[in-house]
C-alpha cells in the first residue's frame, strides 16, 4: 500500500495514471476508520481501477476547538485496517501545512441556501470548511468518482452542489448509512462515548424509526413535537434539533406533498459529544 504525506508526491504518482485514463475513485475521510468508511472504500474499489483514500482532520470545518482537539487520530491503526481491505489502496495523509500552506482559512461558498439549514445553522462556517477541503482534495486527486456517506446527508448534498456550481468533473456518489448492531449510526465520535452512553445511544435510531411511522399519518409539526417530547424523557440526551426537510432543498416541511422526498435529521448531545443521524421518511 502506498502512503503519501505530500500532495506533490501524490500528484507525481497519479499524473501518469490520469494520462492513461485510469479510473480514479476517491474516499475523503478524517480517519479513525470504522465499517462505515470501509463500505465507501469497498464501493470505490469495486468501481474504479485506482482508489485513493485521504485521512485528514480538517481544522477549518470545526467550529468548536475542543471538538477538533479531541477528534480521534489513529493513523497507524487506520493504515492497518486499510491494508486488511486491500493493499492496492493509495493513501493520502497530509499535515495541515501541506493542504493550507500557512493560511488555515476557509474560502466562502454559496450553495444556493443549502448551507443555511440544520448543520449550517448550528455550526457556523462548517460548510465553508467542508467546501474548501473537498475542492482542494479534488484538485489534488482529480478523481472520476468520489464517495460520500448519507450519514452526513446535508454534506453530501452540499458537495453535489459544489461540484455543479464550480463545474468540477467528478461524479459524487452517495452511500447508505452503516450502523452498529444496536442501530446507532457508525461514527468516529462513538469511540469517545462511555460504554453505557454508547448502549443508550441506540435510542436515537429507535426514535427515528418511530418518527417515520408517525410521519406517515401525521404532520411534520406533530412528528417533530413527538420526537422532542420523547427526548425530554431522557435527560442524558440534549436534543439540538430534529427537523423534517425536503431531501433536495433541505428546507423544513410545512405541508406534505405527494411527489416530494422527505428526511428526518437529528443532532443530539450525549456526554457532551455531538452525534448526527438521519432517516428517509418516504
Ligand atoms: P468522516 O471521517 O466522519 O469525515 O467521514 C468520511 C466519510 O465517511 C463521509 O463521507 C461520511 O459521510 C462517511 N461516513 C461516516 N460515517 C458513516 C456511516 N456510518 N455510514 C456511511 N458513511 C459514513
Amino acid at each position: 500500500m502506498l502512503i503519501f504525506n505530500k500532495k506533490s508526491d501524490l500528484s507525481a504518482f497519479l499524473s501518469p495514471l490520469i494520462q492513461q485514463n485510469k479510473s480514479i475513485g476517491f474516499v475523503p475521510t478524517m480517519g479513525a476508520l470504522h465499517k462505515g468508511h470501509l463500505s465507501l472504500l469497498e464501493k470505490s474499489l469495486s468501481e474504479n481501477e485506482i482508489t485513493v483514500m485521504s485521512i485528514f482532520v480538517n481544522p477549518t470545518q470545526f467550529n468548536n476547538s475542543e471538538d477538533l482537539d479531541k477528534y480521534p487520530r489513529t493513523l497507524e491503526r487506520d493504515i492497518q485496517i486499510m491494508q486488511e481491505v486491500s493493499n492496492t489502496i493509495i493513501v493520502y495523509a497530509p499535515e495541515v501545512e501541506d493542504i493550507y500552506e500557512g493560511k488555515t482559512v476557509s474560502q466562502s461558498f454559496d450553495y444556493d441556501g443549502l448551507e443555511n439549514q440544520m448543520e449550517g445553522k448550528h455550526r457556523p462556517g462548517h460548510f465553508d470548511g467542508v467546501g474548501t477541503i473537498v475542492k482542494r482534495l479534488f484538485e489534488i486527486v482529480q478523481p472520476n468518482k468520489a464517495y460520500f456517506g448519507e450519514k452526513d446527508f446535508q454534506q453530501l448534498q452540499i458537495v453535489k452542489k459544489l461540484v455543479e456550481k464550480n463545474n468540477i468533473p467528478v461524479a459524487v456518489i452517495g452511500c447508505p448509512i452503516h450502523r452498529e448492531d444496536s442501530g446507532l449510526a457508525m461514527s468516529s465520535r462513538n469511540e469517545r462515548l462511555s460504554e453505557t452512553a454508547r448502549k443508550n445511544a441506540a435510542i436515537i435510531y429507535q426514535i427515528l424509526n418511530s418518527a417515520k411511522e408517525i410521519f406517515a399519518t401525521n404532520s411534520a409539526e406533530a412528528t417533530v413535537k413527538w420526537v422532542e417530547n420523547e427526548f425530554q424523557k431522557h435527560p442524558d440526551f440534549q436534543l439540538e434539533y430534529f427537523e423534517i426537510a425536503d431531501e433536495t432543498t433541505l428546507l423544513p416541511v410545512n405541508t406534505k406533498e405527494a411527489d416530494k422526498k422527505y428526511r428526518g435529521f437529528i443532532a443530539i448531545f450525549i456526554e457532551n459529544i455531538r452525534l448526527i443521524d438521519n432517516i428517509s421518511l418516504n
